[in-house]
Formats: C-alpha cells, sequence, structure tokens
C-alpha cells in the first residue's frame, strides 16, 4: 500500500490560503489565519499526518505545489 506523511512546517506560514482554497478535505485556516493540516499531530518542529491513497498523494501534492514558501512536503514511507 502506498504510505505518504505529509509535513507541514506551520511556522512559516504565511496564511496566504492556497492549500486550503485547492485541497479542503485536508487543509483549512485556522482562528489565527495560518493553515493547520487536518487530523495532524506536532513532531518537533512541524505537523505531520499519514495518507495511503495515491488520491490523497495527488491532491496533497497539488497543495505543496501552490504553497508559496514551500513549508508542506510529502514524504514517502517505506
Ligand atoms: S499554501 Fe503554504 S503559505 Fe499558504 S496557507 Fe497554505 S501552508 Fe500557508
Amino acid at each position: 500500500m502506498i504510505k505518504y506523511n505529509i509535513l507541514h512546517y506551520k511556522e512559516d506560514c504565511i496564511s496566504c490560503g492556497a492549500c486550503a482554497a485547492i485541497c479542503p478535505d485536508f487543509w483549512e485556516m485556522d482562528e489565527e489565519g495560518m493553515a493547520h493540516l487536518k487530523e495532524s499531530h506536532k513532531v518537533e518542529d512541524h505537523w505531520e499526518r499519514q495518507i495511503n491513497s495515491e488520491d490523497s498523494r495527488a491532491r496533497n501534492q497539488e497543495a505543496a505545489e501552490a504553497c508559496p514558501v514551500n513549508i508542506i512536503k510529502l514524504q514517502k514511507i517505506d
């Protein structure tokens, strides 16, 4: 099964809203106006969530490519 971690370096978010507009199933803007990856948990300096479908990977890849400060990363899990 395909498995990825989505990593979000939230502290550097500039609140542009692109990720939430492109991929609202996964991304929302929080009460402080920063992006939040739904169902993610904090790990050291970032937030993360595991996904396991090609469709989820593709949609989050789009969000990552749209992020102007490049703080959304997809990491393949072997
Ligand atoms: S696209 Fe990047 S900078 Fe814009 S709201 Fe999402 S995480 Fe923040």
